[in-house]
């Protein structure tokens, strides 16, 4: 059994401090194996924590874009300097097979590069007053201590769109990553903590949502929060802020449609359908969870995507040549299965997979599931598993299709295959969703755009690429007379 003894304490104040208990970070591809032991943090030392970020605040608003630059710089060099070594405890730490972990890692890292080249860039307006003589600047400000707060699915790209654009902008940070994967946020607080910020600029807390989370989001020092996770927790993280007037930003689930239509590649849909609805082992908010197929192309998708599942290999995230890893846990696990209970008691066809795997190792083993023969109003097509679990929805055209698309609750991202551009065109203008792709797999974005959805999905301003600062600044209006 191979076992990390490193202690894995808190960052506040820029030291590293003992938390009040400890849990192991497990490997969900092997569960004898633990990735490191990790400390918890309780109520007192989030509180701790912000009283930092409070400190240090006045002097890094004041710090210069240089300072800021060297900083952000210096973190992205070394995550990308060591991509191979933290996707690799990603990958052993989240079940993300090897070469999606590196390219997260890489991907934080270039997150890192580009915040460093805006803390540069951020400037204001000007502006002649309507008045004769008077001047008028629009100024942007940080906002003070921000709060940070991360789902499991992503364990370090997740944490880096957040506090790189926070400390680019001013603001002091309190990051709160989830508890299953503390593993990638403390590399990465290891790293700022050599980077030249100054103490109580970045805070670490690990630990139990319910209990920290909870005391971050309703801290009245606490400016802002900035929530990437369910739509049960970001609900309640939403009106805790509302309640005393704290800024909030939500990213939460999806349930995204890839339609497929009949004058689609053939080879281009199965590929975005297989990538979007399980690579990652489905755990992502951008999975394809339901593919809507014209009736024309609707058996040769279906029997392509069966053979297609029937070639992949479902293994250890650091095994060569998996191409899907584990579920993160039992508890997803569990919650995957009924979910497959649930798609066969209302009359899904069960073409693929479905079922529990043993391999070598022990873990949380799923064989892919593709369910055919679905309607839009099945539980597995409206709520959010989070799994590698997929519903193929017939549809008799493009019109039907599209109406499938936007009949649900979430937003976030929305595909279509195809190859007429009227349909490509008039999909990017009515599809209900923040995001939009045409002809690639409705996962897999960009670093230096913006990410987020409608409905249901997002809540506030967008994160990521230059809009990120919407939500990290706050506008300043200066009239100046001579
Ligand atoms: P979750 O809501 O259970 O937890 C998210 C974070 O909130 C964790 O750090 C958790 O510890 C913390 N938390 C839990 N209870 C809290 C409370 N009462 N107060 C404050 N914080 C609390 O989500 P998860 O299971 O970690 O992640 C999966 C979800 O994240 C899925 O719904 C997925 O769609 C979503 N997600 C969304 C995006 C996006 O950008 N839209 C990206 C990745 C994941």
């Amino acid at each position: 059994m191979a076992q990390e003894r490193t202690a894995h304490h808190l960052y506040i104040g820029g030291e590293w401090v003992k938390g009040v208990a400890t849990a192991p970070n497990v490997n969900p591809s092997d569960i004898d194996d633990i990735v490191g032991i990790y400390d918890q943090a309780d109520e007192s030392q989030v509180r701790l924590a912000v009283e930092a970020a409070r400190s240090a605040a006045p002097a890094w608003r004041n710090s210069t874009p240089q300072q800021r630059f060297d900083v952000l710089d210096f973190v992205g060099s070394e995550i990308l300097a060591r991509k191979d070594e933290l996707g690799r405890l990603l990958a052993r730490e989240e079940g993300k097979v090897l070469i999606e972990s590196i390219g997260e890692v890489t991907r934080a890292g270039y997150i890192f590069k580009f915040f460093a080249g805006e803390a540069l860039r951020n400037g204001g307006e000007h502006i002649r007053s309507v008045r004769p003589g008077i001047e008028v600047d629009m100024l942007r400000e940080p906002l003070g201590v921000v709060g940070l707060i991360s789902p499991w699915n992503f364990p370090i790209a997740i944490p880096a769109w957040k506090t790189a654009p926070a400390l680019a902008y001013g603001n002091t940070v309190v990051l709160k990553p989830a508890e299953l994967v503390p593993g990638c946020s403390w590399a990465m607080a290891e790293i700022l903590s050599r980077s030249g910020l100054p103490a109580g600029v970045f805070n670490l807390t690990t630990g139990k949502g319910r209990i920290i989370g909870n005391a971050l989001v309703n801290h009245p020092d606490v400016a802002g929060i900035s929530f990437t996770g369910s739509v049960e927790v970001g609900g309640g993280v939403a009106s805790a802020c509302a309640n005393r007037l704290a800024r909030v930003q939500l990213e939460m689930g999806g349930k995204n449609p890839l339609v497929v239509l009949d004058d689609s590649d053939l080879e281009v849909a199965v590929g975005a359908a297989l990538n979007g609805a399980f690579f990652s082992t489905g755990q992502r908010c951008t999975a394809s969870s339901r593919i809507i197929v014209t009736s024309k192309i609707y058996r040769q998708f279906v029997d392509a995507m069966v053979r297609r599942l029937g070639e992949l290999k479902i293994d250890d995230a650091l095994a060569a040549g998996t191409d899907i890893g584990p579920v993160v846990d039992k508890v997803q696990l569990d919650k995957d299965l009924s979910y497959i209970g649930f798609g066969k008691d209302e009359g899904g066809t069960l073409s693929f997979g479905g079922e529990r795997l043993t391999r070598s190792r022990k873990g949380f083993y799923l064989a892919p599931a593709l369910f055919t023969d679905t309607t839009n109003a099945m539980r597995i097509n409206r709520e959010e598993i989070f799994g590698p679990v997929a519903g193929v929805i017939p549809a008799k055209d493009y019109e039907e299709a599209l109406t499938l698309a936007n009949d649900t609750p979430f937003g976030l991202c929305s595909g279509i295959c195809t190859t007429s551009l009227q349909h490509a065109s008039h999909f990017r203008r009515n599809a209900q969703a923040g995001m939009v792709m045409v002809n690639l797999p409705t996962a897999g974005v960009d670093y230096h755009v913006p990410f987020g959805g409608k409905k249901g999905s997002s809540y506030g301003t967008r994160e990521q690429g230059t809009y990120a600062r919407e939500f990290y600044t706050t506008v300043k209006t200066c009239y100046v007379a001579p």
